[in-house]
């Protein structure tokens, strides 16, 4: 694992849409990145990936994360059930690149490089200026999530 860049992060746990796939990790040092480039859009279905590096050593695994070979070099974790997009990780590799988005716990996420960037949407720069909307309590009131809530 590249420890350029790393910054000390709290334990964590983490989990698919359907909670069929969840994890721990241990406190220690993380690299927070976003990558832009071509197949973090494509496998994630979004404009970029955040990405939380830590060394496998300090993950523990409930359920079995399926995974798809993207590149020579690289591995995609997802559940096989919800088909949430939960991990990269180069083969062979010590460390293991959680989605951000499927952290339970509330970290303090502070990216260190845009990687891929010349692949970076143009709209991504202007979203802060893009007027915001709560979700409606009376839209979401009849709403029943399917989706996995951890205990707190
Ligand atoms: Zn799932
Ligand atoms: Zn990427």
């Amino acid at each position: 694992m590249n420890r350029t860049g790393c910054v000390e992060t709290g334990a964590f746990r983490g989990a698919c849409q359907c909670g069929a796939v969840r994890y721990h990790a241990t406190q220690g040092a993380a690299r927070h990145t976003v990558c832009h480039c071509r197949m973090c859009q494509r496998a994630t279905g979004n404009a970029f990936a955040p990405l939380l590096e830590v060394e496998n050593s300090r993950i523990t695994w409930q359920g079995s994360p399926k995974s798809f070979r993207s590149s020579s070099i690289a591995e995609r974790g997802f559940c096989a059930n919800c088909g949430t997009p939960i991990f990269y990780r180069q083969i062979g590799a010590d460390s293991t690149e959680f989605m951000v988005g499927t952290i339970d716990t509330p970290i303090e996420f502070t990216p260190v490089a845009n990687h891929g960037a010349e692949s970076r949407l143009a709209w991504v720069f202007g979203l802060a200026a893009v007027a915001e909307q709560e979700t409606v309590a009376s839209v979401e009131a009849p709403v029943v999530s399917h989706q996995y809530e951890h205990g707190d």
